[in-house]
């Protein structure tokens, strides 16, 4: 018999059975909500990005439906052909204003989004793309498809970051890029001393606001509002996948940012544009967080509320200082097994490990929202102050 060519698949999954790294999906069987059914189980949800509430917001609701009936379904061509319909460039020009920049570009996801901007901005081996050690896995990739030399600095650390642009300052180009809010840990980029640095070598800066945008910064605004740097960030990323709560991802920037990135950014030259839909969605949300403002007061007072609980209860919550706040478990096992107690008690907060967290500092994280009510987070600090006892993470 031929010896099967796929046969690494099974060896490579049992080997990451043996390292207690194999994941079954949860499947949500309600809306995204603060309380959900998953597996077959309701559960306190602290695990969506659904910062303000905003998947079942009846607003949002009623946009995609009407636009639905108002331009079809989906664009069925990319941008460059015949998929850019007016609804998207309505979107566009929403996101510019809210951000306060010239123009914005929006891609199909966050992930696309950073992609398409280190490679195409870093296209050259005497260029350099500067990244945070904690950056999200699409700048990894973004910087593995760029044709530049990367270089990585210790999270947050701004001499290193000096001292790289030093040694770099024969580069044609240089773009630092760094998350505004960190995604496994829920600590804020120093990013007026970035741009300070930027300014001084003549270096980009790139922030990605997939955790910033719709919680930090006037009207959920972002990073560049949190820290009043209007007009010294040249490259906003954002995404739509969170607390905008459809799908997609953006560049705010200048006009000239947004023509490049039409002309050469491939995920937007080969990969089709939203359904109509998305664009909508996106644009009512933009008008429920200027409307809205008691949706983020509401995010943050609970944030607060559940990081103090947990605290008081004893946990490290590490270095958060956003509505994500990660519960340290040490030993990936732990972690899991903490995530797994949790769901047999009612709450859902996830198990993250190695890799995507370094060794011994495996953790449950957890995701407040502005639709939790006291009650739900009581629930929850309930049940955390009784599994962390039974595990030994409380005395
Ligand atoms: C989630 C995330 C992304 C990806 O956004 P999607 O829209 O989900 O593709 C990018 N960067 C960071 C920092 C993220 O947390």
């Amino acid at each position: 018999m031929p010896t099967d060519p796929l046969s690494f698949l099974a060896e490579e999954l049992d080997d990451l059975k043996k390292k207690n790294l194999f994941r079954k999906l949860k499947v949500l069987e309600t809306e995204q909500k603060a309380t959900s059914t998953i597996d077959g189980r309701q559960v306190v949800n602290l695990s969506s990005n659904n910062y303000l509430g905003l998947t079942t917001h009846p607003r949002l609701r009623e946009a995609a439906i009407e636009a639905t009936r108002k331009y079809g379904v989906g664009s069925a061509a990319v941008r460059t052909i015949i998929g850019t319909m007016s609804i998207h460039e309505e979107l566009e020009t929403k996101l510019a204003r809210f951000k306060g920049t010239e123009a914005a570009l929006v891609f199909q996801s966050g992930f696309t989004t950073n992609v398409a901007v280190c490679q195409s901005l870093m296209s050259a081996e005497q260029d350099l793309l500067v990244s945070d050690e904690l950056n999200h896995a699409s700048i990894i990739d973004g910087a593995r498809l760029a044709k530049s030399p990367r270089k990585i600095y210790p999270h947050k650390d701004m001499a290193a970051l000096k001292r790289i642009l030093e040694e770099g300052k024969g580069a044609r180009r240089t773009l630092i890029v760094t998350d505004g809010v960190f995604s496994m840990d829920g600590d804020i980029a120093p990013l007026p001393d970035i741009v300070d640095l930027a300014e001084k070598f003549g270096a980009i800066v790139m922030v990605d606001d997939a955790h910033a945008s719709g919680v930090l910064g006037e009207n959920g605004r972002g990073s560049v509002s949190h820290w009043k740097l209007e007009g010294r960030v040249p490259i906003q990323i954002g995404t739509l996948s969170k607390a905008i709560a459809s799908i997609g991802g953006y560049v705010a920037g200048t006009r000239l940012l947004r023509e490049y990135l039409v002309h050469k950014a491939r995920p937007f030259l080969f990969s089709s544009s939203h359904p109509p839909s998305v664009s909508a969605t996106c644009i009512a949300a933009i008008d429920v967080l200027l409307t809205e403002p008691e949706l983020l007061r509401r995010m943050w007072d609970n944030a607060r509320y559940f990081k103090e609980g947990l605290a008081r209860l004893g946990f490290n919550t590490g270095a958060s200082e956003t509505p994500i706040t990660p519960v340290i478990a040490g030993e990936t096992s732990k972690a899991m097994r903490l995530s797994d107690r949790l769901f047999e008690e009612g709450v859902f907060a996830q198990g993250i490990g190695f890799p995507t967290v370094a060794e011994g500092r495996a953790r449950v994280r957890t995701i407040v929202t502005a639709a939790h009510t006291r009650a739900e987070l009581d629930f929850a600090l309930d049940k955390f102050a009784k599994v962390g006892r039974e595990l030994e993470l409380l005395r």
